[in-house]
């Protein structure tokens, strides 16, 4: 295949805070050509996964009963794939966490078998 069919993204590595700038190239069927500007082998797994399966922290609110406000911020403790966003989000509409909450408060271990965990992000009193 000619490299004008191939497909190219350029990504901030954000694997450790060096923040490398990668650029990957690869084919429709995420056949890797090419990556470069990694300064080591965490940047290209992370280019890798980018193109396959991207992940992203999910940062939202969920319900509180009893609180001195309504919701809380929540967010996974590690990034998990963007894929199953949709699936969290239904579940954390149903969900309601009984006040008070602390911060750092686990709500979810093991978050749909991603490894990370759901966690409470803003402390909430009981009314
Ligand atoms: S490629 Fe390696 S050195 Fe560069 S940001 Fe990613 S983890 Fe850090």
């Amino acid at each position: 295949m000619s490299s004008s069919q191939n497909l190219v993204k350029e990504l901030t590595c954000v694997r450790c805070p060096l923040g490398c700038k990668v650029r990957i190239e690869y084919t429709e069927e995420l056949e890797v050509i090419d990556v470069a500007g990694n300064k080591c082998p965490r940047g290209r797994e992370y280019a890798i996964q980018e193109i396959s399966d991207p992940h992203r922290i999910l940062v939202t609110s969920v319900k509180v009963k009893n609180g001195k406000y309504p919701l809380a911020s929540i967010k996974t403790t590690e990034a998990i794939p963007l894929r199953l966003f949709d699936e969290a989000m239904r579940i954390i509409e149903k969900l309601e966490i009984e006040a008070p909450v602390k911060m750092g408060d686990i709500i979810i271990e093991n978050f749909l078998d991603t490894g990370a965990n759901l966690i409470v992000t803003r402390s909430i009193e009981r009314l």
